[in-house]
């Protein structure tokens, strides 16, 4: 039997990745070790007890008590806190998910590649944040990572175990999101709700509104970056408005390979826990007749900073790519939280961005998990000054 954790169970992912675990014979067929999950107690704890998990975590030190009843004469175990998540990470297990939302997935999926374990990174701020960390303790360790976001599965199964060398460029495509087609005028006054709908995909309320904002994108600029190892100058954004193609290996010959999937994450997780198997996965099948025609269009900078400064970024190196991470995840709490208009958190960023790169021991510092979190906080710190002192 393969083991499995998955930390981030009760998000998006995470429910996505349950099913899949139900979908194939649940804890008769998979020995589930750890799950994780935030806030939402009663959900982790279900899940737990419909996949025997071993161990059930919170992120919140203050819901253990709730945790522990709710878990009451399961037999499971149940922790909480940061450190636990780690000590989490550290039970053996064949595969593991990183789903936790935002830097806090660094440090449980740091300690698996540590441990030499696979990882099934579905966190694209570990790549954002700590890439060149993240890739030198895999590589050290001989662990495997396995990405989940959708557009870096459809660029590493575009691959097929083709190395870059014959690569030209790689092409990530976006469907625009909820503003798209807005008058650009109409931006600054863009409420939550209706930043936080998706014209194809169903995600979380984070990632759907960095969606928007193409901050998703900009983040996974930088992540196709660091996994793959290629240079910014041959990764592209396509703007496609179906959510049909996922990405495009464009080779030196002239031949460009595509990859193309129904918008269900259920595929992206299901490859990569299946991996280097293909199995027979509940996702809808695509009907391209039914669909009819697919279009594409060049991104406009001027509606989407952040694929600007996922630039920058991508020139800077260093702990830019955590300052960029930290300033964006304070300006969409502050956009959130009503302090700040939709289009101030591109300015939030830019902001912090030319701020703290300037900051002596920038060019210097080196690349370990307290440095990084040190950036991160110190851009939280930045950004959040910025949107008390600027909107
Ligand atoms: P969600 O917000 O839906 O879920 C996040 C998960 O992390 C939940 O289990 C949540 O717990 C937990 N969590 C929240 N805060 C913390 C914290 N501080 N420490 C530990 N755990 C925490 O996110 P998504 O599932 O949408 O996204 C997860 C990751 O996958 C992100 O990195 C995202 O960029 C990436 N991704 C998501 C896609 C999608 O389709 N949703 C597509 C591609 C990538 P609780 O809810 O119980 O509070
Ligand atoms: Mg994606």
């Amino acid at each position: 039997m393969r083991s499995v954790s998955i930390f981030g169970a009760t998000g998006s992912i995470g429910e996505s990745a349950f099913d899949l675990l139900m979908h194939d014979g649940g804890p008769d067929r998979w020995r589930v070790v750890a799950l994780s999950g935030g806030a939402n107690i009663a959900r982790l704890a279900q899940m737990a007890r419909a996949l025997r998990a071993e161990i059930a975590v919170t992120a919140y030190p203050e819901r253990l008590n709730d945790l522990r009843e709710a878990l009451a004469g399961s037999g499971i175990d149940a922790a909480a806190g940061p450190a636990a998540l780690v000590e989490a990470a550290d039970r053996p297990a064949d595969w593991t998910l990183s789903a936790i939302i935002g830097a806090a997935g660094l440090a449980p999926g740091l300690r698996v590649l540590e441990r030499g374990g696979t990882l099934a990174l579905a966190n694209k701020e570990s790549l954002v944040t700590a890439g060149r960390l993240v890739m030198a303790t895999a590589q050290r360790s001989g662990a495997r990572i396995l990405p989940v976001d959708s557009e870096h599965s459809a660029i590493f199964q575009a691959l097929g175990g083709d190395n870059l060398d014959s690569v030209e460029a790689v092409t990530i495509t976006a469907s625009g999101g909820a503003f798209r087609d807005w008058p650009l005028e109409r931006l600054a006054d863009a409420t939550v709700a209706e930043a936080s709908t998706h014209p194809n995909w169903a995600m979380g309320q984070r990632i759907t509104i960095d969606s928007a904002s193409m901050f998703n994108k900009a983040l996974e600029l930088i992540e196709a970056q660091e996994f793959f190892g290629i240079d910014p100058a041959r990764i592209k954004v396509l703007v496609h408005p179906e959510s049909i193609v996922h990405a495009l290996v464009s080779h030196k010959d002239g031949g460009t390979l595509a990859h193309l999937g129904p918008p269900d994450m259920r595929h992206a997780i299901g490859y990569a826990l299946h991996w280097p198997d293909r199995a027979d996965l509940p996702v809808a099948r695509l009907d391209l007749a039914a669909i009819g025609s697919l279009s594409f269009r060049a991104p406009d900078e001027e509606r989407w900073p952040a694929l600007r400064l996922a630039r920058q970024v991508m020139q800077t190196g260093g702990a830019s790519g955590a300052v960029l991470n930290a300033a964006k995840e304070q300006a969409l709490d502050d956009f959130l939280a009503g302090r700040i208009r939709f289009t101030d958190m591109a300015s939030a960023v830019e902001a912090t961005l030319d701020a703290l790169t300037a900051r002596p021991g920038f060019a210097t510092s080196p690349m370990d998990l307290a440095s990084v979190l040190d950036w991160d906080q110190q851009a939280r710190q930045f950004a959040a000054a910025w949107a008390v002192r600027e909107a």
